[in-house]
């Protein structure tokens, strides 16, 4: 019954500073997010304390009634959310929601088509370091030198040369849309599966305003946390019978313990904050801020610092920013932003001549700001101090930066965060 503050000072002093920060600055990583109020509630409850594994009906522990319900919730509102027939919500993050699907539909050694790392992928799509990279042998696709979208001839060629027995669509850094209809055909002509990893635009297909991969994967999986705006953690869906039987038996016991029941919980809330309107219109202002942004960092001011946007423009919540043509590398521009408090991630862009913990790109991202509040008047204003920011760093006059970060601080006030949160006041 002791609270935190009085058992564990020191973290709840950390707890607090993280909330400040939060609260303080403007979150512009594109794979985070601000989770509502009630997901952290179900988070902090007591089936922190539950074990059960299995599912629902079928568990290898006592006292699972309670657990079976939340978790039949979440099941259907995945599926209803997302019009798939199964869901598994039991993947403690994005990664586990991978490693299960390929563990269920290939065997090591396998050829898996996943986009280059370099060009947008995620590490699961097969780094070298990842356990998807050491399993599976990996054929990267890349992005088209010329427009820097995915080039679908090469997937097409690459799949016909190396039969892969599954081609992965899905990035953690690319600001468009994949034709997932032409990666399904492709996919049909050599007898792969196509998984799709909807992790960064799910929030959007849930709202109806990206194509939802779901009707043409033979399996999609997500993270909860990005734009869907849940607790962190993954899901699997498919409208497979038999592959969803696979699935189930790849997570528990093929991958994982006893599920993370408190957060399974958080995902149920978080899909019923993502069926509603509220939601939908959220995403259409992250959607136009993103655009917002875009159209700011191209403008003359800012190519005439060598930076500009990648294919020029974004359909998704993000802008690549592409430095290569700038003095200011990603590092700088990451550590320069966070000193006015706008909070990006450096991010490499295809053939980046720096090394990667330089980079010559940023990545930045307007979830977390529109579920803060923020709308088209408040993204003019932060992709202005982003262009000016930049233009500081490529520039060294750094005379402007001060004014800029107090503009930070107008926006923060204006937009509060968890007005409601206390601190734990240690
Ligand atoms: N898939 C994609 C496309 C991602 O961008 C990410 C995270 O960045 C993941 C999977 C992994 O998710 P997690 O960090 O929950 O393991």
């Amino acid at each position: 019954t002791q609270d935190l503050a009085d058992l564990d000072p020191e973290i709840a002093g950390f707890l607090d500073q993280e909330l400040d920060r939060q609260q303080r600055g403007l979150e512009m990583i594109a794979s985070e997010n601000h989770t509502p109020m009630a997901v952290m509630q179900a988070q902090g409850s007591v089936l922190t304390n539950k074990y059960a594994e299995g599912y629902p009906g079928r568990r290898y522990y006592g006292g699972c009634e309670h657990a079976d319900s939340v978790e039949r919730l979440a099941i259907d509102r995945a599926k209803n959310l997302f019009g798939a027939e199964f869901a598994n919500v039991q993947p403690h993050s994005g990664a586990q929601a991978n490693a299960a699907v390929m563990h269920a539909l290939i065997r090591p050694g396998d050829t898996v088509m996943g986009l280059n790392l370099a060009h947008g992928g995620h590490l699961t799509h097969g780094m070298k370091l990842n356990f998807s990279g050491r399993l599976y042998n990996i054929v990267p696709y890349s992005v088209h030198e010329d427009t820097y979208e995915v080039d679908m001839d090469e997937v097409a060629r690459l799949a016909h040369e190396h039969q892969p027995k599954m081609i992965v669509a899905g990035w953690s850094a690319y600001p468009r849309q994949l034709d997932f209809a032409r990666f399904r055909a492709i996919a049909d002509e050599v007898g792969a599966y196509l998984f799709v990893d909807m992790a960064h635009f799910a929030g959007l297909v849930a709202a109806g305003l990206h194509p939802s991969p779901v009707p043409h994967a033979h399996v999609s999986t997500s993270t909860t946390h990005k734009t869907l705006a849940g607790p962190r953690g993954g899901i699997i869906l498919s409208n497979e019978a038999d592959i969803a039987k696979k699935i189930n038996s790849a997570v528990f016991p093929g991958q994982q313990g006893g599920p993370l029941m408190h957060v399974i919980a958080g995902k149920a809330v978080a899909f019923k904050v993502a069926a509603s309107e509220a939601f939908a219109q959220r995403q259409r202002r992250t959607l136009e801020g993103a655009k917002i942004l875009a159209d700011r960092l191209s403008r003359p001011d800012v190519a005439d610092a060598g930076i500009s946007v990648l294919t020029g423009g974004t359909d998704v919540h993000l802008v690549l920013v592409d430095l290569r043509n700038s003095v200011l590398d990603g590092k700088q521009g990451e550590d320069l932003l966070q000193e006015v408090e706008v909070t990006v991630n450096r991010n490499a862009v295809p053939w980046d001549p720096r090394p990667p913990m330089t980079t010559s790109g940023l990545r930045i991202g307007t979830p977390a700001l529109t579920t803060r509040g923020f709308g088209a008047e408040a993204f003019e204003e932060v992709a202005d101090i982003i262009a000016l920011t930049l233009i500081a760093g490529a520039t060294g006059n750094r005379e402007g930066l001060g004014a800029l970060a107090k503009r930070v601080e107008a926006l923060a006030e204006a937009h509060p965060l968890y007005p409601n949160l206390e601190p734990f006041g240690a």
